[in-house]
This record gives C-alpha cells, sequence and structure tokens, in this order.
C-alpha cells in the first residue's frame, strides 16, 4: 500500500535526533518557556530573514493572535481566498472581524489577484494572503493592491516553510505570517505548534503578551505558547526543512513529467524555489472513479478541500456570493501522496497507475 501520509516513516529518519532533543528537555526540567524555544525562535527568524518569530501554541493561534494585534475593530472586513483550509477565515472570524471570499486562480489555486479589488469596501483593513499547497501567492500583485488602498497584508504561510520568492522566504513577504506546525505539514513537530514571524516590534511585543495571559498588555490574553518539547524538536528538524523540501520537487517533477491522462489537470508549477509542494493537487472530473480506481491499485489519495472555508456551515448561513471556480474546485481537486518517506519506485506507481487509468464516461442520454 501507497499510503497517503505516514508520519512514522515521515519522522522514523530523525528518530536519533527527536530523542535526544526530548531528553535534553527531560534533564534541564523546564517545559514552558525556556532555552528551546528561544533557541527555535531565533534559529526560524534566521533561516526565515525576519527580525521575530514567536512561538505559539498552532497555527489557528498564530493568525488569531496576529489579527488581534493589528487593532482592527469589530466589523472590520479583511479579504481572504475562497479555496483555503477553514482556519484562515475562522481567524477572522474569532476577532468579530468578516472574511471577504475571493476566487483562487485555477492553475494555481491562489487568490486571483484581479479579482481582490471589486471586493474592496470602505470597511476593508486587510488582504491575508494564503501560500496554498505551499506555492507563494502573487505578493507583487497582492501589494500593489494593498498600497493602492492603504491595507495592510498578512500571511497565512502554514503550507510554505522554506518557499522563497526572488530570495524573499515565505513569512517574510508581509507585515506578520503566521506559521503550524501540525504533524502533516513541511516542518512538522510531534503535537501542536505554530509560530509568527514579524520584522514589527511593535506586534512582535504584543503577540509575545497576547500568547502569555495578555500580561502587560490591555488587551485580552490567552495562554498559547510553543512547549519546550516541541520546540526542541523543531530545532532539530529546521536543519532538514530544506532537504525536505528538495525531496518533494523532486517528487513533483517526476509526477509532471511522467503523470498523461486526457481527464487529468496537473498543478502548474510557477517559479521552482516558490514551490514547496506541501501538496501535489491534480484535477479531474472524474474524481471519485480515479480515487477508487488508485486504491484498487494500493494507492491512497485525499482531498483538499472537500469544504472549502466558504462553504463551511459558519458561514453559508450568511449570503455568501456565488463563488463558481472554488465548488468546481472542491468536486475535482485531487491529492497524491507527496511525502518525504516514499520511493522512486512509488512515485513512479504512481504515475503509472493514473497513466493506466480507463474511465467510464458517464452515459448521456441524447435530448432530441
Ligand atoms: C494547517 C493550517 C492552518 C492551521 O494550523 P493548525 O496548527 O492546524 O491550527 C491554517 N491555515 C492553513 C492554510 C493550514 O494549512
Amino acid at each position: 500500500m501507497i499510503e497517503f501520509l505516514n508520519l512514522s516513516s515521515v519522522n522514523a529518519k530523525y528518530r536519533n535526533e527527536i530523542e535526544a532533543a526530548i531528553a535534553r528537555v527531560l534533564t534541564r526540567g523546564r517545559y514552558i518557556l525556556d532555552a528551546e524555544g528561544d533557541g527555535f525562535e531565533k534559529e526560524f527568524a534566521d533561516y526565515l530573514g525576519v527580525k521575530h518569530v514567536i512561538g505559539v501554541g498552532n497555527g489557528l493561534d498564530a493568525l488569531t493572535l496576529i489579527i488581534q494585534a493589528l487593532d482592527l475593530s469589530k466589523d472590520d472586513e479583511i479579504i481572504v481566498p475562497a479555496n483555503t483550509f477553514f482556519a484562515s477565515a475562522l481567524a477572522i472570524s474569532s476577532n468579530g472581524c468578516r472574511p471577504v471570499f475571493v476566487e483562487p486562480l485555477e492553475e494555481s489555486y491562489n487568490i486571483d489577484p484581479a479579482k481582490i479589488e471589486e471586493k474592496i469596501t470602505s470597511k476593508t483593513r486587510c488582504i491575508m494572503a494564503v501560500h496554498l499547497y505551499g506555492q507563494i501567492a502573487d505578493m507583487a500583485a497582492i501589494h500593489g493592491i494593498a498600497d493602492r488602498h492603504q491595507l495592510m497584508v498578512i500571511e497565512d504561510a502554514a503550507q510554505a516553510h522554506g518557499a522563497c520568492c526572488q530570495g524573499v522566504m515565505a513569512g517574510n513577504l508581509s507585515t506578520a505570517a503566521g506559521f503550524s506546525f501540525y504533524p502533516t505539514k513541511n516542518l512538522g513537530c510531534l503535537g501542536d505548534g505554530g509560530a509568527v514571524a514579524t520584522n514589527d516590534d511593535e506586534i512582535a511585543n504584543r503577540l509575545r503578551a497576547l500568547r502569555h495571559y495578555g500580561i502587560g498588555h490591555a488587551k485580552i490574553g490567552r495562554n498559547s505558547r510553543l512547549d519546550e518539547i516541541q520546540a526542541a524538536i523543531l530545532r532539530e528538524k529546521l536543519k532538514y526543512l530544506n532537504q525536505d523540501n528538495q525531496r518533494r520537487r523532486e517528487i513533483a517533477a517526476a509526477y509532471l513529467a511522467n503523470i498523461q491522462h486526457p481527464d487529468v489537470v496537473l498543478p502548474q508549477p510557477g517559479h521552482p524555489g516558490a514551490h514547496v509542494w506541501h501538496q501535489f493537487v491534480i484535477q479531474t472530473s472524474q474524481r471519485e472513479d480515479l480515487s477508487s480506481h488508485l486504491l484498487s491499485a494500493g494507492i491512497q489519495t485525499a482531498i483538499h478541500y472537500e469544504i472549502p472555508a466558504c462553504k463551511q456551515e459558519l458561514y453559508c448561513s450568511k449570503s455568501i456570493e456565488v463563488l463558481p471556480i472554488t465548488i468546481r474546485l472542491s468536486k475535482q481537486v485531487l491529492s497524491l501522496p507527496i511525502h518525504t518517506a516514499m520511493s522512486d519506485e512509488e512515485v513512479r506507481l504512481v504515475a503509472d497507475a493514473i497513466n493506466h487509468w480507463k474511465y467510464a464516461k458517464p452515459y448521456i442520454p441524447k435530448v432530441l
């Protein structure tokens, strides 16, 4: 069986380092906000080229606390891609602000800059760029629009650790960026974890207060800290992030070169450095048929996302506009396995199985 993702094999390569990291924390006996957290914050900041990294409990908290630190008013609007994970929009709503959904480009799956301006109102304050599936969004276009309308820009970089656009890393392309270290991410820990990256001293100070009950800050904070064990593990895994991303790029390149099928649309890679292939997402009009064909060949697939953010129940009751591209994608996207423990042989088997798929065209009776 070629599993969609097997975290035990993914982490097996780093077992010695991970065990040593945990032992370090156990011996030191300080489990929250100590040397490992400080060390990881500094090392990840150096990696990204940003001034500050603040470790928090998870990716949703990273985004939620960034928005809290921006000091927006209730009912202010934040532009967000419709085709994203629920958490991007939830971070906006949980601050009492309103997510305004914008359609993606069908080629890159990221927000379509040409459709942003029509959604800007007198209440719009900010654009949240999401680097979906590991590919950096069109930040030049997004910043151009933001400058014209005096909007802030923030990033959801939860899927893009290590992606780099013209020498600048994802997470260093806006006022503040949220990262997740959920175990499945390109840089994942062994539990929940997250971080905020920013060059803004004031936002960094607010974040340090907000993650620690809000002590020393006039706002209501929370308990959302990256614990020492997760930080120690992340310090070890950060050393291998570029290597891991390189392996994902090799697998993506093999899929792109070898998959050829009339009913399969392959993702467009864009600039090579700007994509770290968190997911490899194809499109097909016969998704059920293809996924069951692959499963019978022993290959697991997944769907990101069957219910896009804009279609979650929380937003459905409010009158959201029709978003036909997002809805179509949610019915046609299929994610292929692309994890760092895959062998070249397994990658070849996946491509072959797709190329040999004989899909049954649905019978459409002719209406005279
Ligand atoms: C994973 C993810 C999040 C949320 O991170 P958690 O650590 O699971 O809270 C937010 N946005 C995107 C795009 C993600 O993929």
